[in-house]
């Protein structure tokens, strides 16, 4: 079986702590891999190299940079098939997925290397006779980031790659249960020319490691994607630390279809929006909002195509929905689908666990005041609500603690625009999915979904700080009395 260790200061090496961990496949519940795990004293060893490193690499020519993440890509295309295993095995992605994932993060690395020239400043007029004045960008120093478990390979890429490119220096802190991909992006990054001490990863339970990542004043920003219970917690500590941060959290988003809307295309939307990765997306289109006169219509539907969806083994082509990422969530969706069965929503599809699987599932007649309707379930399970005009479709969309994405389905402009208009949401999509994802369109939430946005321009002024320049041409006149 294979043994992982942390990587710091460009070499694997074991844990100070002493501590390994087994990580496990989801889908058979054997032990996949054993990887060593980063205590408090591993977090300094990284800190010191992450430290030493921005010295050098805060100071690199942009071609410098460019060129680590051009190579990248070119070094992850080249492992596709390794990457691939790595995403089934240990993430329970299908085929399916994991290919997204690995056709996807190269892409993404392009992007980055393309912004790495494109660091905005400012020129100002000065009412200062002789005045030059303008403002720079500079990069922040050491920056944490914390990745979850559902798009590994995607997101801690995200969660480094820019702030890399800004010119900072980078501990990536992985999920629990998927380390060894973040291990192996170390690896591309590695083969790809970055520098020693520029990205470290430390595999960790975060009860190991108390305040450490965030405490030292050698950290200059969080950077974090997760839940919104954990989001707070890291913003709690940012605050007291007085750390930048940014908190990409969870979602409950509302997939909207208006009576207008193409019924078969609607189903074909809300079922890649809902079953993608067994539903475990944050921007999963749970909640699925129709328009009365189209609602039986559709709920039928929907409930023949999902009745359908390939389910199983992640490794078997063709497969949709795979296992849940801990068996322990199996029984949390179970406990969600059965409140609301007692609350009177009907289950139309699935409703029922088999091992570490759960049945694709759609419940329909849901209603707000329903744990179902609030709760972010991450699971593959859609609920249909009845609205009965498209001003209740909107008040039903509002009606959550979360405004991650969310999606229109109309062909009527005027019902479009006024969801753009008054949807409480990070990102909107007219006649789409709610899952969508580009490398430099500004990514994020507002609500509990979130603060900040992440991609192309916005990770740029997210990862540098501003600094203020004046230039004196000639001297300045003070209002001083005359020399005695
Ligand atoms: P999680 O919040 O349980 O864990 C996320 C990361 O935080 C992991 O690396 C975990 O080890 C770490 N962590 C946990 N407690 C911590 C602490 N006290 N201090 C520091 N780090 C800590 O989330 P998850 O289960 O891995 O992922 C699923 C969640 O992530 C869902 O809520 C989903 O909506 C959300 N998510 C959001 C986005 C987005 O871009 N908005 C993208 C993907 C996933």
């Amino acid at each position: 079986m294979a043994e992982h260790q942390l990587f710091i200061n460009g070499v694997y090496e074991p844990a100070i702590s002493g501590k390994v961990a087994d990580v496990e496949n989801p889908a058979t519940g054997e032990v996949y891999a054993r990887v060593h795990q980063a205590g408090t004293e591993d977090v300094a060893k990284a800190l010191d190299a992450a430290s030493e490193a921005f010295q050098s690499w805060s100071k690199e020519r942009p071609s410098v940079r460019e060129g680590v993440f051009l190579k990248a890509a070119r070094v992850l295309e080249s492992r596709k098939a390794e990457i691939m295993d790595v995403l089934v095995d240990e993430a329970g992605s299908t085929l399916m997925k994991a290919g997204y994932e690995v056709t996807h993060t190269p892409l993404h690395m392009i992007s980055i290397a393309g912004e790495c020239r494109r660091v905005h400043g400012s020129t100002y007029w000065s009412d200062y006779p002789g005045v030059e004045s303008y403002c720079v960008r500079r990069p922040l120093g050491v920056c944490v980031s914390i990745s979850p478990f559902n798009f590994p390979l995607l997101l801690s890429n995200r969660k480094i790659g820019w702030a890399m490119a800004a010119g900072n220096t980078v501990i990536l802190k992985p999920s629990e249960v998927t380390p060894v991909i973040a291990l192996k992006l170390a690896e591309i990054y590695t083969e790809a020319g970055l520098p020693p001490g520029v990205l470290n990863v430390l595999p960790a339970e975060a009860s190991d490691l108390g305040d450490s990542l965030i405490a030292d004043p050698r950290v200059k920003k969080v950077n974090f994607t997760g839940s919104s219970r954990v989001g707070h917690i890291i913003g709690q500590q940012c605050g007291k630390y007085r750390k930048k941060v940014t908190l990409e959290m969870g979602g409950k988003n509302p997939l909207v279809v208006l009576k207008d809307a193409d019924i078969d295309y609607a189903v074909e939307v809300a079922t890649f929006s809902n079953f993608m990765h067994q539903g475990q997306v944050c921007m999963t289109g749970s909640r699925v909002i129709v328009e009365a006169p189209i609602y039986d219509d559709f709920v039928q539907r929907f409930s023949e195509r999902v009745s359908g969806l390939p389910w199983g083994d992640p490794r078997k082509p063709g497969v949709m929905v795979g296992p849940l990422i801990r068996k322990g969530q199996v029984d949390f969706i179970h406990d969600q689908v059965k409140a609301a069965q007692a609350e009177g929503a009907r289950v139309i599809a699935g409703g029922e666990p088999r091992d570490r699987y759960y049945l694709p599932t759609v419940v329909a007649d849901v209603t707000s005041d329903m744990s179902i309707f609030h709760t972010e379930c991450f699971g593959p399970v859609a609920s249909v609500i009845r609205a009965e005009s498209h001003e209740h479709a909107l008040e039903l969309a509002n009606d959550s603690e979360y405004g991650l994405t969310s999606a229109v389905l109309t062909n009527d402009l005027e019902k479009s625009t006024f969801f753009i208009d008054n949807l409480e949401s990070g990102m909107v999509h007219v006649n789409g999915p709610t899952i969508r994802d580009e490398p430099v369109a500004p990514f994020g939430g507002v609500k509990n979904s979130g603060t900040g946005r992440e991609g192309g321009e916005f990770s740029m002024e997210a990862f540098t700080e501003l600094k203020w320049v004046t230039i004196q041409r000639g001297q300045q006149q003070f209002p001083l009395p005359p020399k005695s």
